[in-house]
């Protein structure tokens, strides 16, 4: 276990980032953990228009402007993805495979999870179907499991660590397989997975378009994981995490900022709630010192 951190920072989009910049002005200890591309989404966009002071920059640029301003302050990435975090009364545990993170505070800057459950994924969550296979893979040494993949890269990363234990892995990469070469015991999946299919709370299949696969382990690996899946008890709405105007959630301790907090998924929102969420968390600190 590492020291008990002021906050930790999840996710390193500009929401995550902007709030990293006062938590390092107020001196508070912290750790932002975030994907290996900050962020995906910023990443995408070809030019933008908005974003006061940088007319028509494209994103990629942007991106690295952001990231050139935190290095400069002195702030490092950790690239790790958070698979769960929980409340434990006065502080947090994060769980990023096999390691844990603790803190008093923690701001959530996970952006937007855009992509429909599959049927059934809410029922067979715990059941079957997780979202971290390097936590859960060992579960299913030598059973079949099947691995959906919405990532450009950690998905593959995840089925290949899984079919080291698996007896089968059935694989679908939403984004295509690009150069990769399936591995021994994996099967690329063809057709779209639908839904889930299981008896007496035991995940059983796959249903596929035209076809099912029998699965007892579904791991399905997505760049942003639901708010309310992540953290057990946080108040969403229609998917968004529900905050007040200090961006504190219903959990005490807890801040939120960005897209993951609902429309509009803007640039200057994000920032802007960062850097809200950051001072608020500040604030919880100090009055918890009083
Ligand atoms: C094609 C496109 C064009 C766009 N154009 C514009 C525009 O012109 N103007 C504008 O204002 N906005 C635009 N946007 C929207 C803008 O990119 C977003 O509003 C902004 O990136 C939101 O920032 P964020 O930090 O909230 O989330 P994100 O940028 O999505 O960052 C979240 C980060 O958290 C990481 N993460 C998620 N879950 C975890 C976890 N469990 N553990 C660790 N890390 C995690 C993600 O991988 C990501 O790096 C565009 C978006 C797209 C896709």
């Amino acid at each position: 276990m590492e020291k008990r951190f002021d906050a930790l920072i999840i996710g390193c989009g500009p929401a995550g980032l902007s709030a990293a910049l006062n938590l390092q002005i107020r001196k508070k200890s912290f750790l932002i953990l975030g994907s290996k591309v900050c962020s995906p989404w910023l990443e995408k966009a070809e030019r933008i228009d908005n974003y006061l002071g940088f007319p028509g920059i494209n994103g990629t640029a942007l991106r690295d402007l952001f990231l050139d301003h935190v290095k400069k302050m002195d702030i490092s990435i950790q690239s790790e993805k958070v698979s769960s975090i929980y409340h434990l009364g006065d502080f947090f545990v994060a769980k990023s495979g096999t390691k844990e993170y603790e803190s008093k505070a923690i701001i959530i800057a996970t952006g937007v999870h855009i992509e429909k459950p599959l049927e059934g994924e809410n029922d067979y969550l715990g059941r079957g179907v997780s979202y971290c296979a390097t936590c859960d893979g060992p579960l299913y040494r030598d059973k079949k499991v099947a691995l959906v993949d919405f990532t450009e890269e950690e998905g593959w990363e995840e089925a290949t660590f899984l079919s080291e234990i698996v007896d089968k892995i059935f694989y679908y990469p939403v984004k295509g397989m690009k150069t990769r070469t399936p591995l021994s015991n994996m099967e690329v999946l063809q057709e779209k997975p639908l839904a889930l299919e299981g008896k007496d709370d035991k995940l059983q299949a796959l249903v596929l378009e035209n076809s099912t696969v029998p699965v007892e382990g579904l791991f399905i690996i997505r760049e942003t994981q639901r708010a309310d899946v992540l953290l057990p008890g946080l108040e969403t709405k229609q998917g968004a995490i529900v905050v007040d105007e200090n961006m504190a959630t219903n959990v005490p301790g807890a801040f939120a900022a960005g897209d993951c907090t609902g429309k509009p998924y803007q640039l200057a929102k994000a920032v802007g709630q960062g850097g809200i969420a950051s001072l608020s968390a500040v604030s919880f600190l100090d009055s918890r010192r009083a």
